[in-house]
């Protein structure tokens, strides 16, 4: 991985020579200065490509970060709970809850693969409407 640093050098090497380069006369020599200083430049702008090349792998990383970020913001609304029978449900925090986001669960399991899902409230158990998930709240009675 190229450093702004090592493009810089890069650079300056190549100003260095070229600097070093203007005061000589003799034919042979000056050839020799200039193939130089194109070499240097060669260099610096490969590695300028190089930082280029990085620069966009880190805007396209940063966007993604982003997004991954928001997506995971949504979570915060939530709280683990416990039920009585100790199954465990994500659950709306009050100050979360408005006309348009009336108190409901959602699946801590799909929540791990990053998926918001509703759980509704049966009889006996909380009920993840995309996987296999549920958590009991109230035992079930049976016929004596
Ligand atoms: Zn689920």
């Amino acid at each position: 991985m190229t450093g702004i640093g090592e493009a810089v050098a890069a650079v300056r090497g190549a100003y260095a020579l070229a600097r070093s380069a203007k005061d000589i006369t003799d034919k042979v020599k000056l050839d020799t200065a200039v193939s130089e200083v194109l070499d240097a430049l060669g260099n610096a702008q490969s590695a300028l490509l190089e930082l280029q090349q990085q620069h966009f792998e880190l805007i396209d990383e940063n966007r993604e970060l982003k997004a991954k970020m928001s997506r995971e913001e949504r979570f915060d609304q939530y709280r683990l709970k416990e039920t009585p029978q100790g199954g465990f449900i994500l659950e709306l925090k009050d100050e979360y809850v408005t006309a348009d986001n009336p108190p409901h669960n959602i699946c801590p399991v799909c929540k791990e693969e990053g998926k918001l899902s509703v759980m509704p409230k049966g009889r006996n158990h909380y009920s993840c409407s995309a996987c296999d998930y549920s958590a009991e709240h109230t035992q079930p009675v049976w016929p004596v």
